[in-house]
């Protein structure tokens, strides 16, 4: 995940976080623990395989330890090579004529950047196979700075570890899914979105043709560290349709699928920007922001890997819903906003407030959290919002965004 803008609305390019009200600064001390490389097994076949907590695990134990240098510049090469190795694996064909990388090159100097990563899955059906999903999750992060290292176990080995765990659920199920599914990691997410900016621009198949793209980026965590239960999904404002498949893959899984709008985030803070741009029917998923956010403490210890490996499970839930369907939810123009987006808003302010001193949240924003919070317990028992009531509503959640976090 990318920093928040600052608060002047200059966006700060080097994808470190803006000026904010606060700073949580917090130097993790680097404590690795390089527990769990997966051994090589023999994928084999099975009915309908799920992501796997052991495996998801010592992924982001993988891709967050000091080989990988915090995924930049020659850590960011290894993380790529890294997911060839494993797109192979999965014997996924190569996405990009015939190759599983594609290099981004700035457009007048010709100079390769970094690179994309990806592969595909070709559909079972011949009359839908043209049609395609998209699951990816950026794998690029901080570096090393100054000789410490930015792990991003949580931004985002949690989101390629999910990513992969779907690739591997779908390569080896016995069913395959009817439309085609392309499973991809960006990279140079970071600096500004540069991965997936330069793979709309440059497709290998035509964005109208694909029916749905999936990114996750944090989805090990939990929002400011205290709403432990929830996992907050944007983008389905522009496909409602799409809901109730959320719903459906969340069913009975250890965790709370929150709905809420992409305009709770004051800019496009994730790779499904540039297919937002482009009215490609996206879903975000994230658990939010937590206090070792961009810090040298975001370390695979920290992470809540039941959580993540139920999150796996929704998403993959959704992914084969969308590939084997009739149809997919199109690109809805004017956002639908549902009442649930206001219970989620509620029990998220709600966490807040009960953390209040341990997240050191001030007078002015614990008035301006218990205010909205009173209202919204009186829109969720009406029933209704309207959207005077959502606009107080957003703006007071995008101030918490910046100001608590
Ligand atoms: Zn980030």
């Amino acid at each position: 995940m990318r920093g928040h803008p600052p608060l002047d609305g200059q966006e700060d390019g080097a994808g470190r976080r803006g000026s904010m009200v606060r700073r949580i600064g917090t130097i993790g001390f680097l404590g690795f623990l390089l527990a769990g490389l997966a051994a090589p097994t023999a994928p084999a076949r099975a009915e309908a395989p799920e992501p796997d907590e052991a495996r998801l695990k010592a992924e982001v134990f993988t891709l967050a330890s000091p080989e990988f240098r915090g995924r930049r510049g020659e850590g960011g090469r290894k993380a790529s090579e890294h997911l060839v190795e494993a797109f192979r694996g999965l014997k996924l064909e190569p996405l990009f004529d015939g190759a599983y990388t594609q290099p981004i090159v700035e457009g007048t100097t010709g100079e390769v950047l970094g690179r994309n990563v990806g592969a595909k899955l070709v559909g079972a059906d011949p009359a839908l196979r043209h049609e395609w999903i998209i699951v990816s999750a950026h794998f690029d992060h901080l570096g090393v700075r100054r000789g410490v290292l930015f792990p991003g176990a949580d931004d985002n080995a949690s989101g390629v570890a999910m990513m992969l765990e779907v690739a591997r659920s779908l390569a080896l199920s016995a069913e395959p899914p009817k439309r085609s599914v392309m499973f991809l990691g960006f990279d140079l997410e970071e600096v500004g979105l540069y991965g997936s900016r330069y793979f709309v621009e440059h497709a290998p198949v035509s964005l109208d043709r694909v029916r749905l793209f999936i990114t996750a980026d944090m989805i090990g965590r939990a929002l400011g560290g205290v709403c432990r239960s929830y996992v907050f999904v944007m983008g389905s404002e522009h496909a409602p349709g799409l809901r109730p498949w959320i719903a459906a893959a969340a069913e009975r899984r250890p965790v709370t699928v929150g709905i809420l709008g992409s305009d709770m985030l004051l800019l496009d803070r994730s790779d499904y920007g540039p297919f937002r741009a482009r009215k490609v029917p996206y879903l975000f998923f994230s658990t939010g922001e937590h206090p070792q956010y961009h810090t040298p403490g975001d370390t695979p210890e920290t992470l809540d890997y039941p959580k993540l490996a139920a999150i796996s499970r929704v998403i993959l839930g959704v992914v084969r819903r969308a590939a084997s369907a009739e149809s997919v939810p199109k690109w809805n123009p004017v956002p639908d906003h549902p009442l649930s987006e206001a219970v989620t808003v509620r029990d998220v302010f709600r966490a807040l407030l009960e953390h209040r001193d341990g997240l050191q949240i001030g007078s002015s924003q614990a008035f301006l959290l218990t205010n909205t919070l009173r209202k919204l317990e009186a829109i969720v028992a009406r029933g209704s919002i309207t959207p005077g009531e959502r606009a107080g509503m957003l703006n007071a959640a995008r101030f918490v965004m910046i100001a608590v976090f």
